[in-house]
């Protein structure tokens, strides 16, 4: 048994796509590394709107944490959750809740010399189909050498963030009905644009519209939009609580299931949310665009709920990079595979 010695969290920013790296360490010298949500984009200042969410860790949460039993990781959670509700229980508090959870489950990991996964029960399956997700790219030209340099690397399917169906037909036709397409417009659409949308992909044979419409969790609005297109619907990325995971799937709009695990609380809360998409049998797909520590998180999540469909590989063009530096998790016939360890197995850099 050993006690937190000291929890640390700061905005890796040294690359265009920023990463908000925690670490714990405890009395014995070993360390874990988490991360939280990274803000929103900011391209005049790309640390900027992380900073808040380090505050939280920095401020808030360490001074709870040093000194505290480094393993009972449930039972700080709910200390803290309970202690933090006066702030909201969802939002920016949360953000730094998943980093230092995630941080003291890889702690755990790599104290007992194994895997997260292997904590919660062992992988439910050997392999886990992944898609390319491709930030927005706006360009035919990029777009279609993106796709083709992801199908190269052993995709079999990609993530849009475009805006333009014709960009969807786009790829339909150069790579044909093998190529599994995902849409991700990031609630860009008032109801009546993303019906108009959702029925275009729907003829376009889209595995599913995500976020289709603003405000992204107008769940009276998402009914709708489900009833009137074809195409199935994802979403959750901007869920925070339980409760807000189970309003949603109250809709029946949702086939696709998207947590953040650096929103949410990390695994701790991950695991419950987790069990509701078995309860209403929805396809658990958690989503995340950073790699580094985020992803492979989601990674010993996903393997260890039978929910699980798809998992979501951030592919960004040559020339963009994240700060964390970390290679991709091992992929084999456009799989994932189950993850080793020890803690969220992060590769050395
Ligand atoms: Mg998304």
């Amino acid at each position: 048994m050993a006690a937190i010695e000291s929890v640390t969290a700061e905005v890796l920013s040294n690359e265009a796509l920023v990463n908000v790296i925690v670490r714990v360490t405890d009395t014995d010298g070993a360390e874990g590394v988490g991360e939280a949500w990274w803000g929103i984009p900011d391209r005049d200042s790309p640390g900027r709107s992380a900073s808040p969410i380090v505050a939280v860790v920095r401020d808030l949460l360490a001074p709870k944490l040093i000194g505290r039993e480094a393993d009972h990781i449930e039972r700080l959670w709910f200390e803290l959750w309970d202690w933090g509700y006066r702030y909201a229980d969802q939002g920016i508090f949360q953000m730094g809740l998943s980093g230092v959870d995630l941080a003291l489950w890889d702690l755990k990991g790599r104290r007992l010399d194994t895997s997260v996964a292997s904590l919660l029960g062992g992988p439910t399956v050997d392999g886990i189909p992944a898609y390319a997700s491709f930030p927005p790219l706006r360009e035919k030209d990029v777009l279609l050498s993106e796709t083709g340099r992801a199908i190269e690397a052993g995709f079999t399917a990609v993530k849009l963030h475009e805006l333009d169906p014709e960009l969807t037909a786009l790829l339909r036709n150069e790579f044909g009905r093998d190529l599994k397409l995902m849409v991700d417009v990031n609630g860009h659409f008032d109801p009546i644009e993303a019906i108009e949308h959702g029925r275009r992909l729907s003829d376009l044979g889209v595995v599913w519209f995500e976020e289709p419409v603003r405000p992204m969790r107008d769940h009276r609005a998402l009914t709708r939009i489900g009833l009137a297109v074809d195409c199935d619907l994802a979403a959750g990325e901007n869920e925070h609580t339980l409760d807000d995971f189970d309003r949603l799937l109250r809709t029946g709009a949702i086939t696709y299931l998207q947590p953040e695990i650096t929103k949410i609380g990390g695994l701790t809360a991950a695991k419950r949310v987790g069990a509701l998409a078995e309860l209403y049998n929805v396809a658990l797909c958690p989503h995340n665009f950073r790699l580094g520590p985020a992803l492979y998180a989601s990674v010993q999540w996903a393997f260890t709920s039978p929910a699980s469909r798809w998992l979501e590989i951030p592919w960004v063009p040559p020339g963009l990079a994240f700060s964390f530096p970390v290679d991709l998790p091992t992929m084999a016939d456009g799989l994932v595979l189950a993850p080793t360890g020890p803690g969220l197995g992060l590769p050395s850099p």
